[in-house]
Protein backbone atom coordinates (compact mmCIF):
# COMPACT_ATOMS: atom_id res chain seq x y z
CA UNK A 1 0.00 0.00 0.00
CA UNK A 2 0.93 3.62 -0.67
CA UNK A 3 0.88 4.76 2.81
CA UNK A 4 3.45 1.87 3.93
CA UNK A 5 1.37 0.11 6.19
CA UNK A 6 0.57 -3.63 6.31
CA UNK A 7 -2.61 -5.04 5.03
CA UNK A 8 -3.77 -6.65 8.13
CA UNK A 9 -3.00 -10.11 7.79
CA UNK A 10 -6.36 -11.79 6.51
CA UNK A 11 -8.53 -14.53 8.11
CA UNK A 12 -7.68 -17.70 7.27
CA UNK A 13 -10.57 -20.08 6.74
CA UNK A 14 -10.66 -23.87 6.51
CA UNK A 15 -13.38 -25.81 5.19
CA UNK A 16 -13.18 -28.99 7.53
CA UNK A 17 -16.18 -30.50 5.74
CA UNK A 18 -13.92 -30.38 2.42
CA UNK A 19 -11.30 -32.54 3.89
CA UNK A 20 -11.93 -35.76 2.82
CA UNK A 21 -9.92 -39.29 4.09
CA UNK A 22 -10.83 -41.66 1.36
CA UNK A 23 -9.09 -44.50 -0.45
CA UNK A 24 -7.05 -42.19 -3.01
CA UNK A 25 -5.30 -39.99 -0.83
CA UNK A 26 -2.31 -39.09 -2.74
CA UNK A 27 -4.19 -38.50 -5.85
CA UNK A 28 -6.48 -35.91 -3.55
CA UNK A 29 -2.98 -34.64 -2.20
CA UNK A 30 -4.45 -35.56 1.20
CA UNK A 31 -2.22 -34.13 4.23
CA UNK A 32 -0.88 -36.87 6.45
CA UNK A 33 1.24 -35.89 9.72
CA UNK A 34 3.45 -38.70 10.51
CA UNK A 35 3.73 -38.72 14.43
CA UNK A 36 7.34 -39.70 16.47
CA UNK A 37 7.99 -39.98 19.67
CA UNK A 38 11.77 -40.77 19.49
CA UNK A 39 14.61 -41.42 22.14
CA UNK A 40 17.05 -42.79 19.65
CA UNK A 41 17.75 -41.80 16.53
CA UNK A 42 18.14 -44.58 13.52
CA UNK A 43 19.52 -44.33 10.62
CA UNK A 44 17.53 -46.76 9.31
CA UNK A 45 14.25 -45.16 10.38
CA UNK A 46 15.32 -41.64 8.52
CA UNK A 47 16.11 -44.07 5.17
CA UNK A 48 12.92 -45.68 5.38
CA UNK A 49 10.93 -42.15 5.70
CA UNK A 50 12.65 -40.97 2.94
CA UNK A 51 12.39 -43.58 0.69
CA UNK A 52 7.86 -43.44 1.43
CA UNK A 53 6.54 -42.73 -2.55
CA UNK A 54 3.72 -40.76 -1.10
CA UNK A 55 5.11 -37.09 -2.15
CA UNK A 56 6.36 -35.56 0.27
CA UNK A 57 5.01 -32.26 -0.15
CA UNK A 58 1.79 -33.56 1.79
CA UNK A 59 3.62 -34.80 4.42
CA UNK A 60 4.14 -33.00 7.43
CA UNK A 61 6.27 -34.70 10.57
CA UNK A 62 6.25 -34.07 13.94
CA UNK A 63 8.90 -35.22 16.69
CA UNK A 64 8.98 -35.21 20.56
CA UNK A 65 12.29 -36.17 22.18
CA UNK A 66 13.04 -36.66 26.37
CA UNK A 67 14.88 -34.57 27.56
CA UNK A 68 17.73 -37.02 28.90
CA UNK A 69 21.42 -37.50 27.68
CA UNK A 70 19.66 -40.22 25.26
CA UNK A 71 17.34 -37.83 24.05
CA UNK A 72 20.00 -34.80 23.35
CA UNK A 73 21.73 -37.32 21.33
CA UNK A 74 18.99 -37.95 19.43
CA UNK A 75 17.83 -34.54 18.83
CA UNK A 76 21.35 -33.18 17.72
CA UNK A 77 21.60 -36.22 14.87
CA UNK A 78 17.97 -35.80 14.02
CA UNK A 79 18.13 -32.11 13.30
CA UNK A 80 21.21 -33.35 11.70
CA UNK A 81 19.08 -35.30 9.24
CA UNK A 82 16.14 -32.66 8.91
CA UNK A 83 18.68 -30.00 7.77
CA UNK A 84 19.89 -32.51 5.17
CA UNK A 85 16.94 -33.36 3.78
CA UNK A 86 14.92 -29.80 3.31
CA UNK A 87 17.83 -28.58 1.62
CA UNK A 88 18.02 -30.97 -0.41
CA UNK A 89 16.12 -32.07 -3.50
CA UNK A 90 12.68 -30.53 -3.46
CA UNK A 91 10.99 -34.02 -4.09
CA UNK A 92 12.56 -34.90 -1.03
CA UNK A 93 11.50 -32.43 1.07
CA UNK A 94 8.49 -32.54 3.44
CA UNK A 95 6.16 -29.85 4.16
CA UNK A 96 7.34 -29.10 7.61
CA UNK A 97 9.03 -30.46 10.44
CA UNK A 98 8.56 -29.76 14.12
CA UNK A 99 10.48 -31.29 17.14
CA UNK A 100 9.29 -31.00 20.30
CA UNK A 101 10.90 -31.78 23.64
CA UNK A 102 9.56 -33.45 26.11
CA UNK A 103 9.88 -31.27 29.43
CA UNK A 104 7.68 -33.09 32.18
CA UNK A 105 9.18 -35.05 34.84
CA UNK A 106 10.27 -36.97 35.80
CA UNK A 107 11.95 -38.22 32.60
CA UNK A 108 11.74 -41.97 31.67
CA UNK A 109 15.14 -43.77 32.62
CA UNK A 110 16.42 -45.34 29.98
CA UNK A 111 15.80 -48.89 29.34
CA UNK A 112 16.86 -52.02 27.77
CA UNK A 113 14.66 -53.95 26.11
CA UNK A 114 14.95 -56.68 28.55
CA UNK A 115 14.31 -54.11 31.42
CA UNK A 116 11.04 -51.80 29.82
CA UNK A 117 9.54 -55.03 29.04
CA UNK A 118 9.30 -56.32 32.47
CA UNK A 119 5.93 -56.12 33.85
CA UNK A 120 6.46 -54.20 37.00
CA UNK A 121 8.27 -51.28 34.85
CA UNK A 122 5.28 -51.23 32.11
CA UNK A 123 2.52 -49.39 33.90
CA UNK A 124 4.78 -46.14 34.14
CA UNK A 125 6.65 -46.44 31.15
CA UNK A 126 2.87 -46.74 28.84
CA UNK A 127 1.59 -43.62 30.87
CA UNK A 128 4.72 -42.17 30.44
CA UNK A 129 4.64 -42.53 26.46
CA UNK A 130 1.00 -41.49 26.58
CA UNK A 131 1.65 -37.88 27.88
CA UNK A 132 4.46 -37.92 25.23
CA UNK A 133 2.13 -38.82 22.41
CA UNK A 134 -0.57 -36.55 23.53
CA UNK A 135 1.36 -33.35 23.80
CA UNK A 136 2.89 -34.22 20.26
CA UNK A 137 -0.76 -34.79 18.84
CA UNK A 138 -2.29 -31.34 20.32
CA UNK A 139 0.52 -29.47 19.09
CA UNK A 140 0.66 -30.44 15.89
CA UNK A 141 -2.82 -31.47 14.24
CA UNK A 142 -3.28 -28.60 12.37
CA UNK A 143 -6.81 -27.65 10.43
CA UNK A 144 -5.90 -29.35 6.86
CA UNK A 145 -4.75 -32.56 8.07
CA UNK A 146 -6.60 -35.87 6.90
CA UNK A 147 -4.01 -38.64 8.31
CA UNK A 148 -2.22 -39.35 10.93
CA UNK A 149 0.40 -41.59 10.51
CA UNK A 150 2.13 -43.00 13.79
CA UNK A 151 5.38 -44.46 13.88
CA UNK A 152 7.66 -45.79 16.17
CA UNK A 153 11.55 -44.31 15.77
CA UNK A 154 13.08 -47.90 15.87
CA UNK A 155 10.88 -49.04 12.78
CA UNK A 156 13.23 -49.26 10.22
CA UNK A 157 11.62 -51.52 7.25
CA UNK A 158 7.96 -50.53 6.11
CA UNK A 159 6.75 -50.77 2.44
CA UNK A 160 7.48 -47.79 0.75
CA UNK A 161 4.12 -47.64 -0.43
CA UNK A 162 3.22 -47.88 3.44
CA UNK A 163 0.64 -44.49 3.57
CA UNK A 164 -1.23 -45.36 0.48
CA UNK A 165 -1.55 -48.97 1.21
CA UNK A 166 -3.02 -47.95 5.31
CA UNK A 167 -5.33 -44.75 3.63
CA UNK A 168 -6.76 -47.30 0.50
CA UNK A 169 -8.52 -49.16 3.31
CA UNK A 170 -10.39 -45.93 4.17
CA UNK A 171 -10.63 -47.48 7.68
CA UNK A 172 -10.35 -44.92 11.16
CA UNK A 173 -7.80 -47.13 13.15
CA UNK A 174 -5.36 -49.22 11.15
CA UNK A 175 -2.54 -51.14 12.32
CA UNK A 176 -0.20 -53.48 10.00
CA UNK A 177 1.72 -56.16 11.95
CA UNK A 178 4.67 -55.31 13.55
CA UNK A 179 7.57 -57.79 13.16
CA UNK A 180 11.15 -58.24 13.72
CA UNK A 181 14.13 -59.60 11.77
CA UNK A 182 16.71 -61.72 13.95
CA UNK A 183 19.43 -64.19 13.04
CA UNK A 184 17.94 -67.72 13.90
CA UNK A 185 20.61 -69.65 15.92
CA UNK A 186 19.23 -72.61 15.03
CA UNK A 187 19.29 -71.95 11.05
CA UNK A 188 21.81 -69.65 11.26
CA UNK A 189 19.56 -67.98 8.87
CA UNK A 190 17.87 -64.32 9.09
CA UNK A 191 14.20 -64.73 10.43
CA UNK A 192 11.58 -63.01 11.24
CA UNK A 193 9.75 -63.34 15.07
CA UNK A 194 6.59 -60.92 16.20
CA UNK A 195 7.47 -58.30 17.97
CA UNK A 196 4.59 -56.09 19.03
CA UNK A 197 1.68 -57.90 21.22
CA UNK A 198 -0.78 -54.89 21.66
CA UNK A 199 -2.62 -55.14 18.51
CA UNK A 200 -5.20 -57.43 19.49
CA UNK A 201 -9.19 -58.88 19.94
CA UNK A 202 -10.43 -59.22 23.74
CA UNK A 203 -11.03 -62.35 24.98
CA UNK A 204 -13.71 -63.56 27.78
CA UNK A 205 -10.84 -64.15 30.21
CA UNK A 206 -9.87 -60.27 29.22
CA UNK A 207 -13.14 -59.11 30.53
CA UNK A 208 -13.45 -61.24 33.42
CA UNK A 209 -10.14 -60.54 34.45
CA UNK A 210 -10.83 -56.45 33.95
CA UNK A 211 -14.20 -56.86 35.29
CA UNK A 212 -11.99 -57.72 39.03
CA UNK A 213 -9.96 -55.21 39.13
CA UNK A 214 -9.18 -51.91 40.96
CA UNK A 215 -9.75 -48.98 39.45
CA UNK A 216 -5.99 -48.26 38.96
CA UNK A 217 -4.90 -51.70 37.63
CA UNK A 218 -4.60 -52.42 33.98
CA UNK A 219 -4.40 -55.39 31.84
CA UNK A 220 -1.16 -56.07 30.08
CA UNK A 221 -0.31 -57.96 26.79
CA UNK A 222 2.25 -60.62 26.60
CA UNK A 223 3.08 -61.60 29.66
CA UNK A 224 2.59 -64.83 30.99
CA UNK A 225 1.61 -64.19 34.39
CA UNK A 226 -1.18 -62.05 33.23
CA UNK A 227 -2.49 -64.68 30.43
CA UNK A 228 -5.79 -63.17 28.62
CA UNK A 229 -6.31 -65.41 25.91
CA UNK A 230 -6.76 -62.37 23.96
CA UNK A 231 -6.26 -63.27 19.84
CA UNK A 232 -3.04 -61.66 19.13
CA UNK A 233 -2.73 -59.83 15.43
CA UNK A 234 1.29 -61.17 15.70
CA UNK A 235 -0.74 -65.02 15.34
CA UNK A 236 -2.97 -64.30 13.05
CA UNK A 237 -0.21 -64.12 9.76
CA UNK A 238 -0.93 -66.11 7.50
CA UNK A 239 0.73 -70.09 7.88
CA UNK A 240 0.72 -72.92 5.88
CA UNK A 241 -2.76 -73.15 6.16
CA UNK A 242 -4.28 -69.61 5.12
CA UNK A 243 -3.09 -68.28 2.26
CA UNK A 244 -1.32 -64.76 2.39
CA UNK A 245 -2.97 -61.63 1.70
CA UNK A 246 -1.52 -58.70 2.39
CA UNK A 247 -5.16 -57.19 2.10
CA UNK A 248 -6.62 -59.11 4.89
CA UNK A 249 -8.26 -57.01 7.50
CA UNK A 250 -9.66 -58.02 10.81
CA UNK A 251 -11.45 -56.15 13.69
CA UNK A 252 -9.39 -55.34 16.65
CA UNK A 253 -10.31 -53.95 20.40
CA UNK A 254 -6.75 -53.44 21.33
CA UNK A 255 -3.88 -51.52 19.42
CA UNK A 256 0.15 -50.81 19.55
CA UNK A 257 1.79 -47.73 18.02
CA UNK A 258 4.34 -48.76 16.62
CA UNK A 259 3.40 -48.13 12.98
CA UNK A 260 -0.69 -46.67 12.82
CA UNK A 261 -2.48 -44.88 10.60
CA UNK A 262 -5.53 -42.87 12.31
CA UNK A 263 -8.28 -40.58 10.52
CA UNK A 264 -7.23 -37.24 12.22
CA UNK A 265 -11.25 -36.79 12.81
CA UNK A 266 -10.74 -40.02 15.27
CA UNK A 267 -8.49 -37.55 17.18
CA UNK A 268 -10.07 -34.60 16.66
CA UNK A 269 -13.10 -36.31 18.09
CA UNK A 270 -11.04 -36.49 21.20
CA UNK A 271 -9.49 -39.95 20.86
CA UNK A 272 -6.26 -39.65 22.81
CA UNK A 273 -3.81 -42.06 24.72
CA UNK A 274 -4.77 -42.29 28.50
CA UNK A 275 -2.00 -41.69 30.72
CA UNK A 276 -4.47 -42.94 33.36
CA UNK A 277 -6.81 -46.55 33.03
CA UNK A 278 -9.30 -46.35 30.98
CA UNK A 279 -10.89 -49.28 30.94
CA UNK A 280 -8.13 -50.90 32.61
CA UNK A 281 -6.26 -50.02 29.31
CA UNK A 282 -3.13 -47.49 28.88
CA UNK A 283 -1.80 -45.39 25.69
CA UNK A 284 -2.16 -47.22 22.62
CA UNK A 285 -4.73 -49.97 24.02
CA UNK A 286 -6.58 -47.18 25.81
CA UNK A 287 -6.79 -45.00 22.76
CA UNK A 288 -8.17 -47.99 20.72
CA UNK A 289 -10.61 -48.22 23.72
CA UNK A 290 -11.50 -44.22 23.38
CA UNK A 291 -11.79 -44.59 19.52
CA UNK A 292 -14.32 -47.42 19.92
CA UNK A 293 -16.41 -45.51 22.59
CA UNK A 294 -16.82 -42.55 20.24
CA UNK A 295 -17.80 -45.12 17.25
CA UNK A 296 -15.00 -45.69 15.43
CA UNK A 297 -14.00 -49.45 14.49
CA UNK A 298 -10.40 -50.35 14.66
CA UNK A 299 -8.38 -52.71 12.54
CA UNK A 300 -5.63 -54.61 11.42
CA UNK A 301 -3.76 -55.88 9.02
CA UNK A 302 -2.47 -59.64 9.86
CA UNK A 303 -0.28 -59.97 6.48
CA UNK A 304 0.86 -56.85 5.73
CA UNK A 305 4.09 -56.21 7.72
CA UNK A 306 6.27 -53.31 9.33
CA UNK A 307 9.86 -54.16 11.27
CA UNK A 308 10.79 -53.01 14.49
CA UNK A 309 14.64 -52.55 14.57
CA UNK A 310 16.70 -55.59 16.65
CA UNK A 311 18.78 -54.21 19.52
P1 LIG B 1 8.83 -50.76 22.83
O1 LIG B 1 9.42 -51.01 21.46
O2 LIG B 1 7.36 -51.05 22.88
O3 LIG B 1 9.59 -51.43 23.91
O4 LIG B 1 8.90 -49.20 23.16
P2 LIG B 1 10.06 -48.18 22.86
O5 LIG B 1 10.95 -48.05 24.04
O6 LIG B 1 10.71 -48.49 21.55
O7 LIG B 1 9.25 -46.81 22.75
C1 LIG B 1 8.31 -46.55 21.74
C2 LIG B 1 8.70 -45.28 20.99
O8 LIG B 1 8.82 -44.19 21.88
C3 LIG B 1 10.04 -45.35 20.27
O9 LIG B 1 9.93 -44.57 19.09
C4 LIG B 1 11.01 -44.72 21.25
O10 LIG B 1 12.12 -44.11 20.58
C5 LIG B 1 10.14 -43.67 21.90
N1 LIG B 1 10.43 -43.41 23.33
C6 LIG B 1 10.79 -44.29 24.30
N2 LIG B 1 10.89 -43.69 25.49
C7 LIG B 1 10.57 -42.37 25.29
C8 LIG B 1 10.49 -41.21 26.15
O11 LIG B 1 10.77 -41.24 27.34
N3 LIG B 1 10.10 -40.05 25.54
C9 LIG B 1 9.82 -39.95 24.20
N4 LIG B 1 9.44 -38.76 23.72
N5 LIG B 1 9.90 -41.01 23.39
C10 LIG B 1 10.28 -42.20 23.91
MN1 LIG C 1 10.32 -49.93 20.05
Amino acid sequence: RADGHQAPPPVVHYHMNDLTTSDTSAERGERVLILTPMMNFYQGYWENLMKLQYPHEFISLGFILPKTSEGNAATVALQEAVAKTQSGPVDDRFASVTILRQDFDPPLQSQDEKERHKIENQKARREAMGRARNSLLFTTLGPSTSWVLWLDADIVETPTTLIEDLTRHDKPVLVPNCYQRFLNPETNEMDVRPYDYNSWMESDVGLELASNMGPDEILLEGYAELATYRSLLAWMASTDGIEYDPNRVVELDGVGGTALMVKADVHRDGAMFPAFPFYHMVETEGFAKMAKRLGYTCWGLPDYFVYHYNE
